[in-house]
C-alpha cells in the first residue's frame, strides 16, 4: 500500500484515467479517497499511446517465439524489448518535464 503524502491515509491503488482539460494529454492516476489528492501514474500523449501499443505487440511476438526460435534469437529479442521499455520511460520523463505546469495537481 502507498501512503498519501498529504493526509497520510492509505491510497487505493485502482488506476483511473482522465483527459487534462484543454490538452490532448490523458493522465492515469491513483487518488487518495480521504483528501482526494491525485498522484500521476502515467502521462499519455499520442506518441506514448503508439509506443505502448508497439510494446504490447512486441510482448505478444516474444511469447510466440518461445519454443519455435532458437534461444539466442529469443534472448536477443528480449533485450530489444527491454531497450524499448527504457525508451518509453525516457520519453515519459521528458513528457512530464515538458508539461510540468499541467500536471502539478497530480504530483
Ligand atoms: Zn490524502
Amino acid at each position: 500500500m502507498i501512503e498519501c503524502n498529504k493526509c497520510k491515509a492509505q491510497i487505493n491503488l485502482k488506476v483511473k484515467e482522465e483527459r487534462i482539460p484543454g490538452t490532448e494529454l490523458d493522465a492515469q492516476y491513483i487518488q487518495c479517497e480521504e483528501c482526494k489528492k491525485k498522484y500521476i501514474v502515467l502521462l499519455k500523449d499520442g506518441k506514448t499511446k503508439a509506443m505502448l501499443l508497439r510494446a504490447k505487440n512486441m510482448q505478444a511476438r516474444y511469447r510466440r517465439m518461445h519454443g519455435r526460435k532458437n534461444v539466442a534469437e529469443v534472448e536477443a529479442y528480449r533485450k530489444h524489448m527491454e531497450n524499448y521499455q527504457r525508451t518509453i520511460q525516457r520519453y515519459q520523463l521528458q513528457l512530464r518535464n515538458n508539461n510540468k505546469n499541467l500536471i502539478k495537481d497530480y504530483l
